[in-house]
């Protein structure tokens, strides 16, 4: 990643040797974010709400009384935009993956981290959800920062219970929204209505997803980002000089110094009058200015709250801004790089390979195998018979009646079992039946069979295999 880090008395790249969030020793340094407000924040906080408002609402929404959206990881069962995909359609799944990772490299490479700022669920419940209600139980960041370094006041216990209790009760909101994503929503219903005992284990899940939401929100929070996101990681190697990025204008910022000492004509003047607001709102407590870190969310606290430094010291806005390494250095953008080219077009072939596997796709689908260990059975009747195996799966929402059909000349079909085959929505079925064929029509010993599976009286796979026998019953 492109870097500056303009004091000459610093190793350039010293910066990096140590996490604004811990300390020397080791310890927790913690991060106090001072109060933002400003062009981004105000349409960060509209975003965040149609987006928390989707994803509250997800789960309730219904087609034809199925969800959908569901990320059954437990059955590996998937419902993805209304789309149902089963166990046997991982190929798929593994496609649509690569599809959303390939999009996400290449919306990185061109717009850097814009989805960590905007629209990530950590960013969106931390930042706008455990932070707001934060900030008004608890005060802006010296407020707080007295509070937890201050004795345990009535005031302190107070404000302390009021907020855990709060995150707390948030946070059981999140881990039922996960597990209604997860099992479905009417699952979730029944695990809150009905004793604990009766869904032992999805009682304990809802806790174990509560207790998570809690731990990272009210605890881990900027560390998340830092240290277990691994698309963060991922930046030192998507990002390049041409990536757009929440950037500080060195060219135009520095030298650095205090407005007091410009204005006495003592120090080089340089934009930056050297406030420090750009690093007391950042979350993740680092200092944009010493260029693109990996701990930087590109949440844009720094771009308010340097505009409304510039504003007030009238220069112009845009110290700090959405800016690529390149368009600073060199004065321009280039979007189109080979880079982006290349991931643009494995993109298209994706997405061309995805469509037509989908157009492809069965909603019914047929196996058909010999059983194991068994060639051929000759009946007291003076007929043949060979057994066989079939699973069949039924992906759509809607039973299906199957019935089963040789074509080959003389050979008919016997169901083991239960003839009347109705498949339930979505479920797997299987069951044997025989092939069984006049002993003297026999003229081959290994007979091509082909058996038609129908559905409703609609066709829907025309399997092959094939009967064995002794010629003339020898
Ligand atoms: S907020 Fe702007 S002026 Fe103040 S230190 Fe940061 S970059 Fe410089
Ligand atoms: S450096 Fe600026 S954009 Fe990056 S995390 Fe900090 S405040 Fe947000």
């Amino acid at each position: 990643m492109a870097k500056k880090n303009i004091n000459p008395n610093l190793n350039p790249e010293s910066f990096r040797d140590a996490l604004a969030s811990v300390r020397k020793d080791g310890k927790r340094n913690w991060v106090y974010p001072k109060k933002v407000k400003g062009f981004f924040y105000k349409y960060r906080t509209y975003l965040s709400w149609l987006l928390l408002a989707i994803l509250f609402l997800g789960p309730f929404i219904k087609v034809d009384g199925r969800p959908y959206m569901l990320l059954n990881i437990f059955e590996r069962k998937f419902i993805i935009f209304g789309a149902a995909f089963w166990p046997q359609d991982t190929h798929l799944l593994i496609f649509l993956l690569l599809i959303f990772f390939v999009f996400i490299i290449l919306f990185t490479v061109v717009f850097g981290r814009v989805w960590c700022g905007w629209a990530c669920p950590q960013t969106l419940f931390m930042e706008m959800v455990f932070r707001k209600i934060e900030y008004l139980i608890e005060g802006d960041a010296n407020q707080q920062r007295t509070l937890n370094e201050g004795p345990w006041t009535g005031e302190k216990i107070w404000k302390k219970g009021l907020k855990i209790s709060v995150f707390g009760l948030i946070s059981l909101l999140i881990g039922h929204l996960v597990m209604a994503y997860l099992i479905g929503i009417d699952q979730v219903i029944q695990i809150v209505t009905q004793p604990p005992t009766a869904h032992l284990a999805g009682f304990i899940g809802l806790l174990v997803f509560s207790g998570i939401f809690m731990f990272v929100f009210s605890w881990f929070r900027e560390q998340a980002c830092i240290v277990v996101c691994p698309y963060g990681r991922l930046q030192g190697v998507l990002l390049d000089d041409n990536s757009i990025n929440v950037m500080y204008n060195y060219v135009r910022g520095e030298p650095r110094s205090p407005i007091r000492k410009q204005a006495a004509e003592i120090a080089p003047k340089g934009d930056c009058i050297d406030c420090g607001l750009c690093v007391q709102v950042c979350p993740t407590g680092i200092d944009i200015r010493n260029g693109t870190q990996m701990e930087c969310v590109n949440c844009t606290a720094c771009i308010d709250a340097c505009d409304e430094v510039m504003i007030k010291v009238d220069r112009p806005v845009g110290l700090i801004r959405y800016a690529s390494e390149n368009s600073i250095k060199q004065g321009f953008q280039k979007l189109f790089t080979g880079r982006v080219k290349g991931y643009t077009f494995l993109l298209m072939l994706l997405v061309a390979a995805f469509i037509s596997l989908i157009a492809t796709r069965e909603d019914l689908e047929g196996t058909i195998t010999r059983f194991p260990g068994m060639t051929y059975q000759a009946r007291p009747d003076g007929k043949v018979s060979n057994l066989y195996n079939i699973t069949l799966i039924n992906k759509t929402f809607e039973p299906q009646s199957v019935t089963i059909v040789s074509m080959a000349d003389g050979m008919e079909v016997e169901i083991v079992g239960d003839t009347n085959w109705v498949l339930e929505p979505q479920t797997k079925f299987e069951g044997r039946f025989f092939l069984v064929k006049e002993q003297s029509d026999v003229k081959v010993p290994q007979e091509k069979v082909h058996l038609v599976l129908s559905a409703e009286g609609v066709e829907f796979d025309d399997i092959e295999t094939n009967f064995m026998a002794p010629v003339g019953g020898k």
